[in-house]
């Protein structure tokens, strides 16, 4: 199939809610390369992921540039040791249908990866599940250092609906959990996080809205306090969460989507240090990019259970690389999970 050779690229960086309109511009590539130069491979992008953290990637980006982001691509040509044409790769590749590629990654950690493909799953559950927000569940909820879980235990996960939580909340059932409780916002959300997901619980942070009311409720689901607390939200869900966690609890830190469009000044204060203080409760956070040179251990334990239908994810596909900025917007007024552009 011929694919267009085109580009989205930053023409502006809002301060808050990003108008797919007067952020991006969609536009053809002059002269596009044909074939592979040393040390570079020539890819065609055939699946980009649109996660949270392009929101903040979006601050640090440069103007009349693309943004970068998870893409899976096909190997049309390379010049470039250990990739062949026709391999799939996967890793931070910039906005575009066809380029030039260095082969290295958001960090040196992790240069693009050939894909040994699942007979079973589709080509993007490589940027979900099988990919970067699979590998923040799970090594976020299992490492020692940081989430540290451990069989009988009761665990809250905010964002439970959404790519992270959702495995979060599933792994830790498969692993021997007392209780899982989901927070998500709005009831719709919540029996997806309770049917789907198997949780055993699910707060509706929407219907209360206050730190007071959602402290209630967990504390009501979990009487004798939970021993975790998976933080994907940040914001007052994360102070009404410390406070329903036992003495010597845990927080495993792994993000803030309710803080993204903000401005940096109305940024949550935490008031909640006191609690942490009395409480003994230790607060880790965690970067899923320290992890990659763990990711056998992840592809080992987690592909079977995916195959076997044991972990379960939903993806939101837009078709068409035009619709790349619209699935960016789309991350502000989440539906279910991480947006992703396919041809
Ligand atoms: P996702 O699939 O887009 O899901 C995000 C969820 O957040 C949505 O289901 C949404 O659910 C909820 N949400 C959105 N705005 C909210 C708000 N104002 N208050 C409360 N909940 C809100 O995203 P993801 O890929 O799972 O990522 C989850 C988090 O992990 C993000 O904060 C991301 O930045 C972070 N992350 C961290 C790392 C790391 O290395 N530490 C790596 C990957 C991701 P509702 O509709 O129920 O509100």
């Amino acid at each position: 199939m011929s694919v267009l050779a085109e580009e989205i690229t930053v023409i502006h960086k809002p301060s808050d809610f990003p108008d797919p309109s007067t952020t991006f511009k969609l536009q053809p590539i002059d002269n596009p390369p044909t074939s592979a130069t040393p040390g570079h491979i020539l890819l065609r992008s055939k699946v980009i992921s649109v996660d949270p953290y392009l929101r903040t990637l979006l601050r640090s980006c440069t103007v009349g540039d693309p943004l970068i982001s998870y893409t899976v691509a096909e190997v049309v040509d390379s010049q470039r040791e250990g990739y062949r044409r026709g391999d799939l790769v996967m890793g931070a590749i910039p906005w575009r249908t066809i380029q030039l590629h260095d082969g290295k990654g958001f960090h040196s950690s992790e240069p693009l990866r050939v894909l040994h493909l699942s007979p079973t799953l589709p080509l993007s559950a490589n940027l979900g599940v099988l990919g970067m927000p699979g590998f923040t569940a799970y090594f976020g909820l299992l490492d020692p250092d940081v989430g540290n879980f451990q069989a009988g235990q009761i665990i809250i996960v905010s964002g439970a609906a959404g790519a992270v939580g959702s495995f979060v909340g599933q792994l830790a059932k498969l692993k021997g959990a007392k209780k899982v409780i989901g927070i998500a916002g709005g009831p719709d959300k919540c029996s997806l996080v309770k049917e789907r997901y198997l949780f055993d619980e699910c707060i509706d942070y929407k219907a209360l809205n206050t730190t007071e009311a959602m402290t209630a409720a967990l504390k009501a689901a979990a009487p004798g306090g939970a021993d975790l607390y998976f933080d994907n939200v940040g914001g007052f869900i994360t102070q009404s969460s410390i406070k329903a966690l036992r003495h010597f609890g845990r927080v495993a830190l792994c993000g803030a989507i309710s803080q993204s469009n903000n401005r940096p000044e109305a940024n949550l204060i935490p008031n909640f240090l006191g609690d942490l203080i009395y409480g003994g409760i230790t607060m880790r956070g965690f970067f899923v990019g320290d992890y990659m040179a763990r990711l056998d251990e992840f592809f080992t334990e987690v592909v079977p259970l995916v195959e076997e239908g044991k972990i379960r994810f939903d993806e939101t596909v837009y078709r068409g690389f035009d619709k790349v900025p619209e699935a960016f917007a789309g991350l502000s007024k989440v539906i279910i999970q991480g947006k992703q552009w396919s041809w």
